[in-house]
């Protein structure tokens, strides 16, 4: 005989199984730090291409943890020599603009027409709250993240101690020691992190839409500055000849602004990450721009003038965490930001006096 609870509504059908929602790849890509492991487990696991030891230390190197900052480190320390030999391109638009589908397609065609080895790595905006990838867990450029010669890696932007453009520097470092010859670092165009990932690619590719204009895209006049070329999506099917009025627009539009150090006429493109049309060509041209910038010097000087702002960036990023983990700055500065709250001080008095305090204690620190 049936039990009551069989015979019930609220009994539980076996169902059908459903794919996983989430790309087995990016499940199987170790989120985990191995701190047991010395730096050179992890040299060695990333010069021998090994996926889920890079993927690995891109975690440590992403980890706000004070206590794997020096094995982080020392590994990039370690993959430094290494490093500097690929060709960094930053891809950026606003959400719907058709990014992931466009880098599928592109990523694919540059492997296939070259056959170098690309790492992607995709700065998440949306886990500044929820602190994980949630790109990650769309099934997202299925097709390129199971070719052997790509490598799909996104990040949280929130919640690293160095900040995201420094956590993405170190780990195009780590991807380029691992033998990636061209790495893209994708991010969201609403303004923050373009200026920083401009400051670390080579070539910066701008998506937009016909149609749209430029504030509906939430587009700031300064990114399409730093753009050294335009590529307007989705132009395919009725969207085709918009899109090339789009784009005659921001040809328009980029010649007004004052011609780039770098000698180099920004471009303007249309494409279709669906239909594949203006894909090669965009490769192309950025391959024309690598070419005449190396021959220009414009190329090696730019990656130079980068590496000084890394060296400005760290001395900042290093006496502000030291300001704030500072004992005596961490027990005075609740009681500071009371006084100014009340009106009791200026906030320059306030300044002058925290980092009196800080220096001070430095200096005794010393003796
Ligand atoms: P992202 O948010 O910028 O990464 O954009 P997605 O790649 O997720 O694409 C957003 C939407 O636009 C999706 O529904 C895509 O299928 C669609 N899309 C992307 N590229 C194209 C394209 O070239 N043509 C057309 N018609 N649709 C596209």
């Amino acid at each position: 005989m049936k039990s009551n609870l069989e015979k019930s509504a609220l009994k539980v059908m076996e169902g059908i199984e459903q794919p996983a929602p989430i790309n087995p790849r990016f499940v199987s890509g170790k989120r985990t730090v191995a701190v047991n492991q010395p730096a050179s487990w992890y040299v060695d696991g990333i010069r021998n291409d090994d996926r889920s030891i890079l993927s690995r230390a891109i975690t440590l190197v992403e980890s706000s943890l004070p206590a794997h900052y020096q094995l982080a480190q020392e590994v990039i320390e370690a993959c430094l020599p290494f490093s500097g030999q690929s060709v960094r391109i930053g891809i950026t638009g606003v959400p719907g603009v058709g990014k992931s589908t466009f880098i599928e397609a592109f990523g694919s065609r540059i492997i296939q027409k070259t056959g170098k080895k690309l790492a992607v790595l995709a700065i998440d905006p949306s886990s500044q709250r929820t602190k994980g990838s949630i790109l990650g867990d769309k099934t997202r450029m299925e097709k390129l993240t199971n070719n052997p010669n790509a490598f799909i890696r996104p990040s949280p932007s929130a919640g690293s101690l160095g900040g995201v453009a420094q956590k993405t520097r170190e780990s195009i470092i780590l991807c380029e020691a691992a033998g990636y010859e061209i790495v893209f670092v994708e991010t969201v165009g609403v303004g923050q992190s373009e200026t920083e990932v401009h400051g670390m690619v080579d070539f910066f590719l701008l998506l937009m839409l016909a149609g749209a204009g430029d504030e509906l895209q939430g587009i700031k006049r300064g990114i399409m500055e730093m753009a050294d070329a335009i590529a307007i999506n989705k132009a395919d099917g009725d969207n085709k000849p918009k899109a090339e009025l789009a784009r005659r627009e921001y040809a328009n539009a980029l010649h007004l602004f004052p011609p780039p150090d770098s000698g180099w006429i920004p471009q303007t493109n249309t494409c279709s990450a669906y239909t594949g049309d203006g894909i090669p060509e965009i490769w192309n041209m950025i391959d024309a721009y690598i070419s005449e910038t190396k021959q220009n010097g414009y190329f090696d000087q730019k990656r130079r003038e980068q590496s000084k702002l890394v060296m400005l960036g760290n001395i900042e990023r290093n006496l502000k965490n030291g300001f704030f983990q500072n004992y005596q700055i961490k027990s005075m500065l609740p009681m500071v930001q009371e006084k100014i709250l009340k009106n009791e001080i200026s906030a320059y008095k306030g300044a002058e006096l925290l980092l009196e305090t800080y220096f001070k204690s430095k200096d005794i620190g010393k003796r």
